[in-house]
């Protein structure tokens, strides 16, 4: 999708498997907790966002994968956007049933230490205390548009496409 628009895209959890993976301080603080499925603190994530999007390659726009995942995440990043003059044109969410977002986790062969259904089932209930609040909060403020996320890889980018205010 990010190469499809050629706008940049951050995903926080890629960052957080990297620093990980490359042993750095960031890392060893994190590692636990990713690994059990659970929250990496608020206050990091929000750091990792805003130096990113502080490079001159974001000053045009960019997609954020996996942020916000709290409502003290949006409401630091609402600020945020307000101190850069720019606003939120968009919070996708996208649906698929329980049973196949666990079953497509566990078949994506990506080797993550956190696909197995012990861990997934812990990061849904996350979700539902942690995330789904997040949506509610972009529901009220007019950005939030939600898709279906099943079928093939084409129909969902197809309904991404046209869930974007300009397509
Ligand atoms: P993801 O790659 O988006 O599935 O994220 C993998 C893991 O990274 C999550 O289970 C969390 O441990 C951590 N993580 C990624 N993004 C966030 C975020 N916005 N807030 C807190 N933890 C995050």
């Amino acid at each position: 999708m990010a190469s499809q628009l050629e706008i940049p895209h951050l995903s926080t959890g890629k960052v957080f498997r990297q620093a990980i993976c490359d042993r750095t301080a960031l890392g060893k603080r994190i590692e636990k907790l990713m690994e059990s499925g659970l929250l990496v603190p608020d206050e990091t994530v929000v750091e990792v966002v805003e130096e990113t999007i502080a490079k001159p390659q974001y000053s045009n726009g960019y997609i954020l994968d996996g942020f916000p995942r709290t409502l003290k995440q949006a409401r630091s990043f609402d600020q945020t956007l307000k101190n850069r003059g720019e606003a939120l044109d968009l919070f996708l969410s996208i649906h698929v049933p329980e049973q196949e977002l666990i079953q497509r986790i566990l078949h994506r062969g990506e080797g993550r230490s956190d696909d197995t259904l012990e861990k997934i089932k812990v990061r849904l209930q996350v979700y539902e205390k942690e995330t789904a609040p997040v949506l509610e909060h972009y529901k009220n403020s007019g950005v939030l548009r939600s898709v279906d996320g099943t079928g093939s890889v084409d129909d969902i980018f197809d309904r991404i496409i046209h869930a974007l205010p300009v397509h």
